[in-house]
């Protein structure tokens, strides 16, 4: 039978990760190539205890059909959060609850794409924007990223000669680099998308999971009204929930509400009160500090053993949060070899290729650091060494 599939089906790719991760899995391969974060550190115990406590006593509230805009004393949770970390002004009417912040990147794309809208993209980009936006069928424009962020002139050319509409990025330990952008780039990048009255998505996902007690304000704060921000319960809580948010103004959230009502009515309810009610029972700060503190042992691990270990003309970010650490191979090496050989090794590595929409990044690798253990890590980036030389 030949189906008549959708055209926007041909030009979104299948992740490659969700891919790669099948060959990976086997246990007696080193794996930096997922992206999970590490389940020792779930609160298990806790969330069995408010799982069965939010049924037993809200049962019949948290079984129901519910508002699209989502449970309001965790968007209250989720507003007063912004307000006292980042020092933004926001009230819970502009977060609107979504099934992970995957979901709010589907949902800006429903209502900010069609068919051919230029949209700026870090590049490397996260992928799961790049699959979530390429289901819209836009022009991507890339905007290289270097050690303090966004390349400015690209910014720029993206606005004056590109006219992207929107841009998305992570300023916060990106997925797939690790970089974070300086307060300078963000400042900057401000000034510019508001010179041009255009729309920046800013992807929040990694701004809790940060190791040295260093904090930059977002580009929401410098230019509210033409920010979308994008955060996630996935790192600090757990992803299986599917538990995130989206704080957008007004105008926006009344496009992002009717976006959410076709998709699928409203957010897991019970997933909400279970979320809310651990976050009002259990102290969330000490919880993050216990996975802040287990990520940067990895992250610590793993720097040191590459800069030990890996030829000098590899290159390599210094995270200072997230989960990825990104490798720059001298020209000529081809990542795809690299991470075939690396299996026969033992030891898996993600290609870098898949974060970028033009076809580059040929000699880029992410590495993935918060599912190893410090004698896995070093073991591992040994016999990658060992491939690379
Ligand atoms: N944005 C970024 C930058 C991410 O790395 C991830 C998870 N890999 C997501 C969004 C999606 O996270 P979730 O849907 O679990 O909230």
């Amino acid at each position: 039978m030949d189906y008549l599939f959708a055209e926007r089906m041909s030009k979104t790719p299948r992740s490659f990760i969700r891919e790669i991760l099948k060959v990976t899995e086997h246990p007696d391969i080193i794996s930096f190539a997922g992206g999970l974060p590490n389940p020792s550190v779930f609160p298990v115990e806790e969330l069995a205890q408010v799982s069965k406590d939010v049924i037993t006593d809200e049962g019949a509230a948290a079984l129901q059909y519910a508002t699209t805009e989502g449970y309001y004393p965790l968007r209250e949770w989720v507003a007063n959060r912004y307000n006292s970390r980042y020092g933004l002004s926001v009230t819970p009417e502009e977060i609107l609850i979504t099934h992970g912040s995957q979901q709010s990147l589907d949902l800006c794309g429903k209502v900010f794409i069609d068919k051919g809208t230029p949209v700026g993209i870090e590049e490397p980009g996260y992928l799961g924007a790049i699959q979530a936006f390429s289901m819209f069928e836009p022009q991507f424009h890339p905007i290289k990223l270097e050690s303090d962020g966004p390349v400015l002139n690209d910014v720029q050319r993206c606005m004056e000669v590109d006219s992207c509409k929107i841009v998305y990025g992570v300023p916060n330990s990106q997925n797939p680099s690790g970089i974070t952008w300086s307060d300078t780039k963000r400042k900057e990048i401000a000034k510019i998308i508001s010179e041009y009255d255009r729309v920046f998505i800013e992807d929040d996902a990694y701004g809790e999971i940060r190791f040295r007690d260093e904090y930059y304000q977002p580009v929401k704060k410098s230019i509210p009204d033409h920010v979308v921000m994008n955060g996630s319960f996935s790192k600090i809580i757990t992803p299986g929930m599917r538990m995130g948010w989206i704080c957008a103004p007004e105008k926006v959230m009344t496009q992002l509400v009717t976006a959410k009502q076709a998709t699928d009515l409203h957010s897991s309810i019970l997933a909400q009160r279970i979320i809310y009610r651990y976050l009002s029972e259990y102290p969330i700060d000490s919880y993050i500090k216990k996975i802040t503190d287990t990520y940067r042992s990895q992250c610590d691990c793993m720097v040191k053993a590459i800069r030990q270990e890996f030829p000098d003309s590899v290159s390599y970010t210094v995270p200072d949060g997230g989960m990825f650490l990104w490798i720059t191979l001298p020209e000529g090496y081809n990542s795809l070899d690299i991470f075939n050989k690396a299996l026969e090794e033992k030891v898996a590595v993600l290609p870098g290729i898949p974060f970028y929409t033009d076809g580059g990044g040929i000699n880029t690798l992410r590495l993935n650091f918060t599912n190893s253990s410090c004698d896995q890590i070093e073991e591992g980036v040994r016999r990658l060494s060992r491939v690379l030389s």
